[in-house]
């Protein structure tokens, strides 16, 4: 069984080929047309979907040396992301399925964050926990099987990366500024400044206090110090990834408590930070938690993770119509 698998949900454009469950490569175009703009653009998205797609999935193919002729799927991210983004790799996965006469399968992102933990070793058992902490996400998922998923908690307002990159924009520094507040954290001191916790009940997330926190920080500091963020880089990004940090583990601790879980995973861009890597170490050893954190190309958008949930999928013929649509907010 040979499935080749397309992600297109938001700024990077990806395929990849599964054979007979082992994933054969993940060619990943990144869209830099975004940066100087501070943040993903859709309307920019789709049109380099368009130029990347076809050479993105040429290269999947080409370096598999599987011909067309014996792929036996294709594989789609019918959502949660940017609409026009999506429309670019539903309709060209319904194009090329219909043309080859072969079964479409269509895959939820958020889905196929968690499931990128079965492309290598080790694996976690089921259940586990997966928290799945990304630019447009942040959810705690009961993991109960490779398609059986519940979410137990979830932001109601800004997603983890989402409020690393708004408060690195407010720092200047450059979009995405999650990669750049974990580097210039590793020099600070997390405790320099405070900045407020957020505790909503139960397992829900909240990370939109903490820009305005930061924003109001920033405001009343700069006022006395033209340099002050200049002079207090390292020990402001270090205070805000600290705080960020103690709020996601927070909520993770009390998942894992309440469903008495000790198989813990973590997916997501946000699970390359060097603080959450830490405190998940720590939690290892201090609570006996077994920790799975997939290889970080696995991490950010790809197309192995839609082909390792494609796999599942086929086995269970778990197959779509040509007249699928993609869906913006598809959920879990
Ligand atoms: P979604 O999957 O929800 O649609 P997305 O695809 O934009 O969102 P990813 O590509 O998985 O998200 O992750 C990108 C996010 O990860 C960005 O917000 C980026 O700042 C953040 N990120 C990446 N590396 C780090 C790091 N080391 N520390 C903190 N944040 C990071
Ligand atoms: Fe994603
Ligand atoms: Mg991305």
């Amino acid at each position: 069984v040979n499935i080749l698998a397309i992600e297109s949900s938001c700024d990077e454009t990806s395929a990849s080929i599964i054979s007979n469950g082992k994933i054969l490569n993940n060619i990943v175009a990144t869209q830099s047309v975004h940066e100087k703009y501070g943040g993903v653009v859709p309307e920019l998205a789709s049109r380099a979907h368009q130029q990347h797609l076809i050479p993105v999935v040429h290269e999947a193919i080409e370096s598999s040396g599987i011909a067309k002729n014996e792929l036996s799927a294709i594989a789609f991210t019918k959502g949660p992301g940017l609409m026009g983004s999506l429309m670019v790799g539903v309709s060209f996965a319904k194009s090329f399925a219909f043309a080859l006469g072969i079964p479409l399968i269509d895959i939820n992102h958020m889905e196929a964050h968690i499931l990128a933990h079965f492309i290598d070793e080790p694996k976690p058992q089921f259940p586990f926990i997966c928290l799945t902490v990304s630019g447009g996400h942040t959810q705690l998922v009961l993991v109960k099987d490779y398609l059986e998923m519940e979410v137990v908690g979830e932001t109601m307002d800004d997603a983890v990366g989402e409020a690393f990159d708004k408060t690195a924009k407010l720092l200047g520094l450059p979009y995405p500024g999650g990669p750049l507040i974990d580097k210039y954290a590793k020099e600070g001191n997390p405790k320099a400044f405070q900045f407020p916790i957020s505790d909503m009940p139960g397992l829900t997330f909240s990370f939109s206090g903490i820009k305005t926190a930061v924003l109001y920080f920033l405001r009343d500091n700069l006022k006395e110090n033209s340099q002050f963020v200049e002079q207090n880089l390292a020990d402001i990004c270090a205070s805000v990834q600290y705080t960020l940090i103690k709020t996601l583990m927070q909520k993770l601790k009390k998942a894992a408590k309440q469903y008495k879980i000790k198989d813990i995973a973590i997916a997501g861009g946000v699970s390359a930070n060097s603080g959450l890597r830490n405190e998940l170490e720590l939690m290892s050893k201090e609570l006996g938690w077994n920790v799975f954190i997939p290889k970080f190309e696995y991490c950010t958008d790809n197309a192995a993770m839609i082909a390792m949930a494609a796999h599942f999928k086929y086995q269970r013929s778990q197959f779509c119509d040509l007249d699928v649509s993609p869906e913006a907010r598809l959920k879990i």
